[in-house]
């Protein structure tokens, strides 16, 4: 099975199997890194981060940012994320001035040979800054690394849509950006006002002809499935605008309710929830009609029309899973940028104080605000790379891995692959002695098999942090 074969085949779509979901769906990491965060320790220090950010610049390989903007105007009851609700703009101005000091400190560890390829804005609601703070951070940015100007930078802002207007828009593409991420979820009024999150098709409609009208070389949209009050018929009305909006890439998160871990999230009523096999229908209806209206399953919740970046990407062998998911610019030193950001700079792995007051108290100090992490070990490496080649491309061949890494997959993974073989069985994935192919069936449950190949599972399976597959 050489590897672009399996590359083209595996663009051909997914096959819902019910019965394997229930089995296999179980709770498991998402492999947005390898290690996990689970196994982040303080072994890793500012002083670890500063040696191997400095070392890091014999490689010469390329930069990509990303910048956490932690606040947001109000909650959505759904949230999970490391966000602050906040009306408050000393807070917000003491963030953004530490945040300053942050991007100082990084840019001097790094040669500005190095080009930033590629730029993120995260949070929270980066978007919760206005036009004058935006400038202003991206003045800063420009200032201290040395930005790739050209068509082949990707430069991505989430966007929660009821903070900008079309004007907003522009102003982002001035700033140089020119990928958009909207967080839309459901569209239906009830469901909507269920999360505490209530926007318009059409002032989402009015923000994505204005991204268009600005350039915007690729949209992508945000939807969950499993929020209160959905139901397959009006769930497939809010697809069926949105596929009318023509979004290039779409991730359709599953909503895990755990109200003892997310405090906004009790203020959801729990008898509103779809039971687990309306989740499953919800899910197999998504999947059916994006694929029927001619969108390509990446993987892992993400969907993208066949001419976008991330299906060339699983084409031409540069896409990554990272922590927005998948991604391309694979040969990127990762530098992140606020409060709770995870860098991943060569073999370390960096994580920055996840409260505000802890990582401004640090930054203030003039220290660096590091405080977990890992440098991973040789063997970390080799299942990475298996991670990653089983979850963007669906297959890895043996011989081809070996060679690449310099070992022998077969003697060195003898008990992993014993392991595949119920899988196998089970019509997951087929296995022969050339190597492992992801069946239709098996890509809605990339991470059961990938969990095969990770030496930290038992740890990893007995942790609430992680959700369910499905
Ligand atoms: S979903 Fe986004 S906008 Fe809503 S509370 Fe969470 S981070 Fe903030």
């Amino acid at each position: 099975m050489s590897n672009d074969n399996k590359r083209a085949d595996s663009l051909t779509g997914v096959c819902f199997d019910t019965d394997l979901i229930v089995r296999y769906g179980g709770r498991g990491p998402r492999y947005t890194s390898y290690p996990t965060a689970l196994q982040f320790n303080d072994s890793v220090t500012a002083s670890v981060y500063q040696e191997q950010a400095v070392a890091s610049n014999a490689s010469g390989v390329p930069l990509s940012l990303y910048v956490h903007i932690p606040f947001c105007h109000s909650l959505c009851y759904y949230c999970g994320c490391n966000k602050i609700v906040t009306r408050n703009q000393a807070r917000v101005d003491r963030y953004l001035e530490m945040l300053y000091r942050e991007i100082e400190m990084q840019s001097e560890l790094f040669d500005k040979s190095r080009k930033i390829e590629q730029l993120h804005f995260g949070g929270g609601t980066p978007t919760y800054l206005d036009n004058d703070q935006l400038s202003e951070l991206l003045t800063h940015l420009r200032s201290a690394f040395n930005f790739d100007e050209s068509d082949e930078r990707e430069f991505s802002i989430e966007v929660d849509p009821r903070t900008v207007d079309a004007d907003g828009i522009r102003h982002l593409a001035k700033l140089g950006f020119n990928r958009l991420s909207l967080g839309i979820q459901d569209f239906e009024p009830v469901v909507m006002e269920a999360v505490n999150r209530v926007q318009t098709p059409d002032e989402v409609q009015n923000l994505v002809n204005s991204a268009i009208d600005s350039g915007f070389g690729s949209i992508s949209f945000d939807l969950i499935y499993g929020l209160p009050h959905q139901t397959v018929e009006s769930f497939n009305r809010t697809l069926d605008i949105v596929i009318g909006m023509k979004p290039d890439r779409l991730a359709v998160y599953n909503y895990a309710h755990l109200p003892q871990r997310f405090k906004g999230q009790r203020m959801i009523n729990a008898d509103a929830i779809p039971l687990p096999e309306t989740k499953l229908e919800l899910l197999h209806h998504t999947i059916d009609k994006l694929c029927g209206e001619g969108y390509v399953y990446i993987g892992m919740d993400h969907f993208a029309l066949p001419g976008d970046e991330l299906v060339r990407a699983r084409l031409d062998g540069t896409l990554q899973r990272n922590f927005q998911g998948y991604s391309t610019h694979r040969q990127c030193d990762l530098v992140s940028l606020g409060v709770s950001g995870i860098g991943n700079i060569g073999n370390l792995y960096a994580q920055n104080a996840i409260t505000t007051m802890e990582y401004e108290e640090i930054i203030e100090r003039g220290e660096f605000p590091i405080k977990k992490g890992i440098l991973v070990d040789d063997d970390d490496l080799l299942r990475a790379d298996v991670i990653q080649a089983l979850m963007c491309y669906d297959s890895l061949s043996f011989d081809d891995f070996g060679a690449d890494h310099d070992i022998d997959f077969r003697d060195y993974f003898a008990d992993e692959i014993k392991r595949l073989g119920p899988l196998a069985d089970d019509g997951l994935i087929e296995l022969d002695g050339s190597g492992v192919a992801i069946t239709q069936k098996g890509r809605l449950l990339l991470r059961s098999i990938a969990m095969v190949f990770d030496r930290y599972i038992d740890q990893a399976q007995n942790d609430n942090r992680f959700s369910k597959a499905i």
